[in-house]
């Protein structure tokens, strides 16, 4: 714990005395060690390929000059790493505006079927390549609640990517729509969305960090698939924006569960 100590005189009947008063800035200490730790991180995710990107255009101006099958791989190597830092500061526009914007309701109506719908549509050509079938079930009538449009279409974007991306190759996800009249965690009517995969699931002490920003479970492996570690970390300040949970639940060896649960007006 840290505190600050204020001291001040204080006139007493029998001289002066002097007033102490301790005050709890442990969060203050906690904060900036957080936005310590995220330049830091940042800084790391952006210099690592910038390093790389500076020895390939070396070797390119020297040794692979004359080697057209070299320079095309260097190329694409190149471009991967460009489209990746793109999509990291984009990611991290994102995030600021999502913080900036927590206090503020949501003003839209949101039909939720048509939200995964155009989601599904957005990531088509990425589970064509993953030969994974995205399904949807919804129910007849229209889900809707009170939301951003297109906040909440980023949660759905993010989820249902990473499905495709960690579910594994030729399976299949599944996109589950249902509205409960009554969610205890809510205490009142909400619509839930079920983001269903069957990859290799995640490990029961990986998941109470998983929403933290920067953190994989397999570093390596989300560099390569393009990640940025921010997805989650966007998801989690959306859902609480809009005074949702967000539950994640998963069976190593089975697959993972995303839950999205956001308050519904009463029907
Ligand atoms: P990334 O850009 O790395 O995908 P995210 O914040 O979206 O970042 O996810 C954080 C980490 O959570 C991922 O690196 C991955 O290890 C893990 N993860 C996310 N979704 C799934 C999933 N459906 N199945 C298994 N692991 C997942």
């Amino acid at each position: 714990m840290t505190y600050r100590v204020f001291c001040a005189p204080v006139p007493l009947e029998a001289g002066t005395g002097v007033l102490v008063s301790f005050e709890d800035i442990s969060h203050l200490e906690d904060a900036s060690q957080i936005r310590r730790d995220f330049v830091a991180n940042v800084s790391h995710e952006l210099r690592t390929p910038l390093t790389a990107l500076i020895g390939f255009i070396e070797t390119l101006r020297g040794p692979a000059k004359e080697d057209a099958a070299a320079r095309d791989r260097f190329l694409a190597i190149m471009e991967k790493e460009t489209r990746r830092m793109t999509r990291l500061v984009t990611d991290l526009l994102s995030l600021s505006r999502v913080e900036s914007e927590e206090r503020l309701r949501p003003a839209g109506e949101i039909n939720l079927g048509h939200c995964l719908a155009s989601a599904r549509q957005a990531l088509r050509p990425l589970a064509e390549e993953a030969g994974v079938a995205v399904s949807i079930e919804a129910p007849e009538a229209p889900v809707i609640v009170p939301g951003d449009a297109d906040q909440l279409q980023q949660v759905f974007n993010n989820l249902i990517e990473n499905a495709i991306k960690y579910g594994g190759r030729n399976k299949s996800v599944t996109l589950r729509l249902t509205r409960q009249e009554a969610e205890p965690m809510l205490r009142g009517p909400a619509a839930r969305v079920d983001v269903i995969d069957e990859g290799e699931g995640i490990d029961p002490i990986h998941l109470p960090r998983l929403t933290e920003r920067f953190y994989r479970v397999d570093s390596h492996r989300s560099r390569e698939m393009g990640g940025t570690g921010l997805g989650l970390a966007i998801v989690k300040h959306i859902v609480n924006r809009h005074r949702g949970r967000l539950r994640i639940s998963s069976k190593p060896g089975q697959g993972t569960v995303f839950s999205v649960i956001l308050p519904a007006e009463r029907g």
